[in-house]
């Protein structure tokens, strides 16, 4: 049985390997060259902890404030685009409690799942991508953040999530090679990170060494539908057929689903990393700088920077503005802990696929009956990659699903 996969990120990437795995064979299709998606450069992180989704209450209000300023690590550009206007009125309507209480079991579920195929990854032959379990350190600053977050943990832990409150104290001993300027922190001991540029390569290699056949720099330009089933796709190199399609695409989503005539609201939300090789210091377990929005993830040897999420469009420019936010918010909560501004060449970015619910879309179609739909991870696609591509696999062969997947309906919208 022949399965073709639409996109080649870790979305893409996870759904190849699990169906290989069950007996299919893949074709992974992707525009580019696999180094260059949302995939490549992010900061890492395996989060169970993030059961709130972006589309929460407060949102809207603290993104208006932080329009006005050129450094803030969130911005929606106004537009008058038609797919942004109709995304924007889709996410005000779901930034309340009720989203956040509806999304978060789901959310839940479907990250432990993944955090513990990560593990059973982790120990197969050729995968070494620095998978560490040491949780992360969620640091605040101001009591008001502070009270947020001491709350979200009692949340988390009626969630059955392992996470406990920690003084500055307390946090100063896990991190004794920096120091914390922090009123303190909770420590998600269920969480974890990796290198995912070493996750991507192993990915890719494993597929090829059995038998996958991966075509970069080939792009979609048309998908053929007939009788409620896509009969090929086209590219600009050739044509692919199979028995089942699996469409990831990352912020590209909407562009490839309309092409099989189904609407997919998703917007990309922009954000940038930095990388730091042998720094002098280096953090022990990874940190989210709650009031700056910033995430500090050490990779084996390196160390990463990332944050920002610009809701603008595709687009090629690099905000340094942004950048600049995320590199002078390092040392307002690690003193000792500074970072250069790297030029413009050694600054990363990729685009989040962002729903404006803050689910992700998986499932089958209901329109073309061999299609499954898997994107729109938003901030959280490594972390939910593998419970995805398993989802897909468990659905291509008609098994029943390891988790509940009714929220993540991908034409909810339509
Ligand atoms: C700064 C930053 C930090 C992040 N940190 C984390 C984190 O710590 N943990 C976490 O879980 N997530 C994180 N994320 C989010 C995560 O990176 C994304 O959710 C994830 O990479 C999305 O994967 P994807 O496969 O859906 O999309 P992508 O990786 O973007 O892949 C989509 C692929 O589809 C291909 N494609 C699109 N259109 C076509 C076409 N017409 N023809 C052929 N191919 C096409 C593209 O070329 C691309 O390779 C972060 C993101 C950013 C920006």
């Amino acid at each position: 049985m022949k399965a073709v996969v639409i996109g080649g990120g870790i979305i893409g990437l996870c759904s190849a390997y699990y169906l290989q795995k069950a007996g299919w064979h893949v074709t992974i299709i992707d525009k580019g060259n696999l180094n260059d998606n949302c995939s490549y450069g992010n900061a890492g992180m395996i989060v169970p902890s993030h059961f709130v989704p972006l589309a929460s209450p407060g949102i809207v209000a603290q993104g208006i404030k932080w329009m006005f300023d050129s450094k803030s690590p969130f911005y929606i550009k106004p537009s008058l685009n038609l797919r942004m206007a109709n995304w924007g009125l889709k996410f005000l309507q779901h930034a309340n409690q009720k989203n956040v209480t509806n999304a978060a079991p789901y959310l839940r579920d479907l990250n432990l799942f993944s955090s513990n195929l990560y593990n059973e990854l982790a120990a197969q032959p050729g995968f070494d991508f620095d998978l560490e379990q040491k949780g992360i350190l969620m640091y605040f600053k101001t009591d008001e953040v502070g009270e947020e977050e001491i709350k979200l943990s009692e949340k988390a832990r009626s969630l059955g999530l392992d996470a406990e409150v920690l003084t500055q104290k307390q946090a100063q001993l896990l991190e004794p090679d920096v120091e914390l300027d922090v009123a303190g922190a909770v420590h998600y001991h269920c969480d974890g990170h990796l290198s995912p540029d070493k996750l991507v390569q192993q990915l890719k290699e494993s597929i090829i060494k059995n038998g996958g056949d991966l075509r970069t720099n080939c792009t979609i330009i048309r998908i053929g539908t007939s009788n409620g089933k896509i009969t090929k796709v086209q590219t600009d190199k050739e044509d692919f057929t199979a028995d089942i399609f699996v469409m990831t695409g990352g912020a590209w989503l909407p562009d490839l689903a309309k092409m099989a005539g189904i609407k997919i609201p998703l917007m990309p939300g922009k954000g940038y990393s930095i990388t730091q090789n042998d720094p002098v210091l280096k953090l022990q377990i990874p940190a989210i700088l709650c009031e700056a929005k910033v995430a500090i993830t050490p990779m084996g040897d390196r160390m990463r920077f990332g944050g920002t999420m610009e809701i603008a469009g595709i687009n090629n420019t690099i905000n340094i503005n942004r950048v600049k936010g995320i590199i002078e918010s390092v040392p307002n909560y690690f003193p000792n802990l500074n970072v250069a501004l790297p030029e413009k060449k050694d600054i990363w970015f990729g685009f989040r696929p962002c729903s404006p619910d803050g689910l992700p879309y998986i499932g089958k179609s209901k329109i073309l009956n061999n299609l499954i739909i898997a994107g729109g991870h938003s901030m959280m696609g490594l972390s939910l990659a593998p419970a995805t591509g398993k989802l897909v696999t468990e659905m291509a062969g008609n098994v029943p699903l390891s988790v509940k997947i009714e929220a993540f309906d991908p034409e909810r919208f339509s």
